[in-house]
């Protein structure tokens, strides 16, 4: 196989890199990259298995190993989020598994936000105590809650920003500082902006993790996961894949490569409309307040102008009158998908309180600020003016009760 990146692929701007890195040409010269669906390579010699085997030569062996069109994405990604080497995993929970497996021990302690993803918080607080791992769940913006939560055994700081779904934003730079004082590593969840927005490890992360089925994708085709960060923290969990098998499919690298593509393209547009429908919402009589940090009023604001190129297109709003005015609104909705996924093309929406928060009890959703007139909507590409209608269609079935 035949790299196409010359040297010119580190000073290329984040456009070209997301076409172009990583693609190696096979003997037959193809233009796009190839799905390598074969579970086992041969080998030409039993001398160059022998090699192969012992890492003395590069090759591949087996697709639980390495397989060219998973490499060809993990280069990729590792080329869009400025990072040494990425690995690709089955889906966002196992590069966060695998991230955890291969970092962390009995007797070490996590720091995490208490706003991530749900299946995040079940993964540290019920799996990772069983092999002795401890946990606390600190708020996102609060330096001195990080700071006085650490304890001599803190070996992982974990979180999300933007956070979902009311948009509070990390301080990167001064929890990189509290990270590296630890001697910890500092893992982002960079699913929400990707690396078209954000690139948490030139702030000072340590390691990203991905859930590569949202926008990585955007089509909500396949599931996928990645960590991309130094090669010194990578290397170790590639190996525990080979070990632990939560490996990428080349079919899945394959339509995530088609992905990154247009991500560029996609995450402007996904902030745009978000950003618009986010002013739009904010005039509406039936909303009572926007979580939406491109909003000025939004207390994330300055924080995202300074972390982010764009300000993402997941938002939240309020509307009086709980949950049986926010399942109106949603019932009342014909265009939007009634779904908790997000990083589509299609625009879809959700009641927090009673499905991707529903597990938490009244006062952590209390402290998280999910109230009960809580609906969230990840902004896809469909046209504004279609979303506000169908917004319009919701607010008149609040107003009919
Ligand atoms: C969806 C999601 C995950 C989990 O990813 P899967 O691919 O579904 O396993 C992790 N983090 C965030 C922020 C997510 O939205």
């Amino acid at each position: 196989m035949t790299s196409d990146n010359g040297d010119w692929l580190e000073e290329a701007g984040p456009r070209t890199k997301a076409v172009r890195a990583g693609i190696r040409r096979t003997a037959e010269l193809e233009h796009a990259e190839p799905i390598f669906t074969s579970s086992s390579f041969v080998f030409e010699s039993a001398e160059a298995a022998a090699k192969t085997f012992s890492g003395e030569a590069d090759g591949n062996v087996y697709s639980r190993y390495t397989n060219p069109t998973v490499r060809t994405f993990e280069s990729r990604l590792a080329a869009m989020e400025e990072g040494e080497r990425a690995v690709a995993t089955a889906s966002g929970m196992s590069a966060i598994l695998a991230l955890c497996l291969t970092h962390l021990r009995a007797g070490d302690h996590v720091l995490c936000s208490q706003d991530v993803f749900g299946a995040t918080v079940g993964l540290f607080d019920n799996t990772l105590r069983k092999f002795g791992v401890d946990i606390s769940f600190v708020p996102l913006t609060d330096l001195d809650a990080w700071r006085g939560a650490a304890t001599s055994k803190t070996r992982l700081l974990f979180l999300e920003t933007p956070s979902n779904p009311l948009n509070a934003i990390a301080d990167l730079a001064g929890l990189a500082e509290i990270s590296r004082e630890l001697g910890a590593i500092l893992a982002v969840d960079n699913c929400f902006c990707t690396p078209a927005l954000q690139q948490p490890l030139a702030l000072g992360a340590d390691i990203v993790t991905h859930s590569a089925t949202k926008y990585l994708d955007g089509q909500g085709r396949v599931l996928g996961g990645a960590l991309v960060g130094r090669a010194e923290l990578i290397e170790p969990v590639v190996a525990f894949n080979r070990s632990g098998g939560p490996t990428m499919s080349a079919f899945n690298a394959w339509v995530m490569l088609k992905g990154l593509e247009t991500l560029d393209l996609r995450m402007r547009a996904h902030c745009s409309t978000a950003n618009l429908l986010a002013q739009w919402l904010v005039t509406q009589p039936a909303v009572s307040a926007v979580h939406y940090c491109g909003l000025p009023e939004h207390p994330g604001h300055e924080m995202a102008r300074r972390n982010q190129k764009d300000f993402g297109a997941v938002l939240a709003f309020e509307v009086s009158g709980g949950q049986d005015a926010a399942w109106r609104f949603i019932n009342g909705t014909e265009l939007m998908s009634l779904t908790a996924n997000l990083g589509d093309a299609k625009t879809t929406v959700v009641h927090p309180a009673s499905t991707t928060h529903g597990r938490l009890s009244d006062e952590q959703r209390q402290a998280s600020g999910i109230g009960d007139g809580l609906i969230r909507i990840a902004v896809g590409l469909e046209d504004l003016e279609d979303l506000q209608a169908d917004c319009e269609r919701g607010f008149a079935s609040i107003s009919t009760a």
